[in-house]
């Protein structure tokens, strides 16, 4: 059997950056939450991606439940989620006992298309958040939908758990909204093996939400506790391998990127293949490169043969109106979701992939259009 090529594994700088911090806190027995790590891992995310104040959490979705409780978001309240994307980005809503409205895509940014959230704001005025995804790395309209949110005063969430590094005339995705949440899952970028964090401009919130985050404690010697608290917060041995992923976010930026160039110089000239979209306000980080494919070989022929060589591939995420779970909540759009799920595969991203496995790839595929 040929050696395993994963979709985007994680992926330790060979400086052993992680070890060392791990070490620091081992050595102070820094091992209970909190400590120099949480602290440090915070401002440096918040340097690198130009946030103004971070809280580091146990996961991106815990990050997006707290954004939505400092969004003051309630049982009831109506909240829109991009349609296309991970169920982490939803199930948050319905933690709160809160009211999702599904949005559809485009296929200029796979993501939220801002005429549709235009008209879901005219059919649900009473609206109190919108959440988006920067899906694979790629940025959301958010010229648009950053307006649409602030003329209507709509608080706007971004998730950009797929999508750090990722940058949008210039700036980072995760701080256009009024905020922003990232993932150090073992399949994201950079990995803390599970982490999260939000990001936001409003300090006072991010001090509530590190708050909530440690259990809601009162400011008093007993327990006292006058709010609803979580278990949240990111602890300080996991916070240290965030900082030693941290350094080497650029060079998984520019892998990712390479990954990407590599499979379309190779595979563009098949018949009926496309590539996600890149465009020219958007620098993705290219989390995952993904193709489309409109003839007749299926995206399951495809992940069959790569699978029949120990290769691991994926198709686009199934939208949540599609999602049993979801079927009784509304949906505006139409098939573009869809679509992008029917055609679409994910392929080995893996920053770790060498050019021989990248050629291994390329190979399984373009053997798929030789008999045609
Ligand atoms: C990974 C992911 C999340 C959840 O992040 P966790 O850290 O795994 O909780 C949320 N949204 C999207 C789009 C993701 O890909």
């Amino acid at each position: 059997m040929s050696e395993k090529i994963w979709l985007s594994s994680p992926h330790m700088s060979d400086e052993g950056y992680e070890m060392e911090y791990i070490k620091e806190a081992f050595d102070t027995n820094w091992i209970a939450p909190l400590g120099t790590n949480v602290d440090g891992f915070e401002k440096e995310v918040v340097k690198k991606v130009g946030a103004k104040h971070a809280a580091a959490l146990v996961s991106g979705t815990a990050a997006i439940h707290l954004a939505l409780i400092a969004a003051g978001i309630k049982e009831g309240d109506v909240v829109f989620c991009q349609d296309l994307t991970f169920s982490a980005t939803a199930n948050p809503i319905i933690y709160q006992r809160a009211i999702p409205v599904f949005i559809d895509s485009d296929y200029e940014t796979w993501n939220m298309s801002a005429s549709l959230l235009e008209e879901a704001l005219e059919k649900y005025p009473q609206v109190k958040a919108v959440i988006i995804t920067h899906l694979y790395g790629l940025s959301a309209d958010l010229e648009k939908i950053v307006k649409l949110c602030k003329d209507k005063g709509v608080v706007l969430i971004e998730d950009a758990a797929e999508s750090l590094g990722t940058t949008y005339k210039g700036q980072y995705t995760g701080t256009f909204g009024d905020y922003g949440i990232l993932s150090f899952n073992g399949n994201k970028i950079i990995t803390t093996s599970g982490g999260g964090m939000l990001l936001s401009d409003n300090e006072e919130r991010i001090n509530k939400a590190r708050f909530w985050s440690t259990q809601a404690r009162d400011k008093a010697r007993h327990y006292q506790h006058s709010e609803l608290g979580f278990n949240y917060r990111m602890s300080n041995v996991v916070a240290g391998i965030g900082r030693g992923q941290l350094k080497v976010l650029d060079q998984r930026l520019a892998k990712k990127n390479y990954i990407f160039e590599y499979y379309k110089k190779e595979l563009q000239d098949l018949k009926d293949i496309g590539f996600m979209p890149v465009r020219h306000l958007n620098k993705p980080n290219f989390w995952i490169s993904c193709i489309t494919l409109c003839g007749e070989v299926r995206p399951e022929d495809v992940m069959d043969a790569l699978a029949a060589d120990n290769i691991e591939s994926r198709p686009i995420w199934k939208p949540m109106h599609m999602q049993p779970f979801f079927q009784e909540y509304d949906f505006i759009g139409s098939d573009v979701g869809k679509t992008l799920f029917e055609n679409g595969v994910c392929l080995p991203s893996d920053t770790k992939m060498s050019d021989e496995d990248l050629a291994r790839v390329v190979k399984v595929i373009r053997s798929l259009w030789k008999d045609r």
